[in-house]
């Protein structure tokens, strides 16, 4: 029974296992929003993969490309061999793509997870500059391998330059918003002209359009256009990491498209595989400096994935499913917003599209209140939704449901959250 398998699994798995910590559930069945654990409970998955299941689960357009696959007789393993399977996901990631790249782009296939395809992106960029630094911000979350962990928030690895995320600006300077993007923009330009204390150009700068893990952070639009202008101007390549911001799910389908700027290199990952492995990047062919097999590795031509993926892309493109999250996501946020007024505790509510951050605070001195927010998503769990914490120290309940969320479903989350919040703070 589902008893014996938590047990079980507790006992054999790493100490580092994560989910399976905070959700002591046994998913046997899932289809869309909602999963079914081994007891016959069933829960609204708002951590959807970590915000990989764009279609929510096992959604039918995916079960049948990779049905499709399945039955076709097509081999399920060939390396990184050119496939029919491969050249319709190319055809339609291309198709998916800011015009800008896409008319002069090449793919990486990387793999499986987000975090090759940072390493990936990182050694295109020292391979094509000969430069090493790299600039990444406060707050970062790139992956858990040595480069990608490095580039993250909190990792310290001597080539990384770590630069303030505006919103930081709140803590050091008591300003955030235009002032805090302002000043960031300066402290930048400051720091790569500096001739003596400043830094040497550097290989590439990495920012997620929206910092997830960091804590559902977006970047301001007016803020990373003039990193785009500040890289440009000095003939740094800008990396876009959208592991997890793109594929509609911050209401523009890249979140990068929100500011309209266009990287040099776009890291994609989790909603591309459409539920299953899959990573690449995308760069300007300008950057395309590899030696042939300058990158290799086994896994960088999952079928089922891609297929999954062509699909997942085609539907959300099909069916604007961006703008779908966005006015959804805006609708919720103001609700949010209603509910922080109620509970004091609720210190901001943030977020673009569905990608969505409830802050929780101490409401006398307005610290971040990390066992407050672990309070808040047990209390979600209790009443079958599933949400998962992020921020800096662990304070901020996300929300990063499916796409595919309807009207109703969307005021069950609102309900359920409405009735933990309180749970909790009591
Ligand atoms: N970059 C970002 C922005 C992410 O959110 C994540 C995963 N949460 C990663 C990279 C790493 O992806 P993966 O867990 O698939 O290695």
């Amino acid at each position: 029974g589902a008893e014996g398998i938590l047990r079980r699994q507790a006992l054999r798995e790493s100490a580092a296992r994560t989910y399976a910590r905070s959700l002591p559930i046994v998913p046997v069945r899932a289809r869309g929003l909602t999963i079914e654990g081994a007891d016959g409970r069933r829960y609204l998955d708002c951590l959807s993969g970590a915000g990989t299941l764009a279609l929510g689960h096992n959604h039918p357009v995916v079960l049948e490309a990779v049905r499709g696959v399945l039955d076709s007789g097509a081999p399920l393993h060939v390396l990184d061999l050119a496939t029919p399977v491969k050249d319709a996901f190319t055809t339609e990631l291309f198709a998916c793509l800011p015009p800008e790249l896409a008319a002069d782009a090449r793919v990486q296939f990387c793999g499986p997870a987000g975090t090759d395809a940072v390493e990936a992106a990182l050694k295109l960029v020292r391979t094509a500059t000969g430069r090493s630094g790299l600039l990444a911000f406060t707050g970062a979350y790139h992956g858990m391998t040595a480069g990608a962990l490095g580039a993250s928030g909190g990792a310290p690895d001597v080539r990384v330059t770590r630069l303030p995320f505006p919103q930081d600006f709140r803590c050091p300077f008591g300003v955030g918003g235009p002032e805090g993007a302002r000043l960031g923009a300066r402290w930048t330009e400051s720091l790569l002209d500096d001739p003596k204390g400043g830094v040497p150009t550097p290989a590439a700068m990495i920012v997620e359009p929206v910092q997830g893990e960091g804590g559902v952070l977006p970047a301001p639009d007016a803020w990373l256009r003039r990193m785009r202008e500040i890289t440009q101007a000095r003939d740094i390549p800008l990396i876009a990491d959208e592991v997890q911001t793109g594929v509609g799910r911050t209401g523009a389908f890249w979140g990068v498209d929100h500011a309209g700027v266009v990287p040099d290199v776009m890291v994609l990952s989790k909603a591309i595989g459409g539920s299953l492995p899959l990573a690449v990047i995308v760069y300007r062919s300008g950057l395309d400096v590899w030696a042939p097999g300058a990158h290799a590795g086994t896994f960088r031509g999952n079928q089922l994935a891609m297929a999954a993926g062509t699909a997942t892309l085609a539907y959300v493109r099909k069916n604007r499913l961006a703008e779908r999250a966005g006015t959804l996501g805006e609708r919720m946020l103001t609700a949010l917003r209603g509910l922080a007024c109620e509970h004091p505790c609720v210190g901001d509510v943030r977020g673009r599209g569905l990608m969505i951050g409830l802050e929780l605070v101490d409401p006398e001195t307005g610290a971040a209140a990390p066992a407050l927010a672990a309070a808040v998503r047990q209390e979600c769990l209790d009443r079958g939704l599933i949400v998962e914490l992020g921020g800096r120290g662990a304070s901020v309940v996300r929300l990063l449901p499916p796409l595919t969320l309807t009207d109703d479903q969307a005021a069950a989350v609102l309900d359920r959250l409405a009735d933990a919040i309180p749970a909790a703070a009591t």
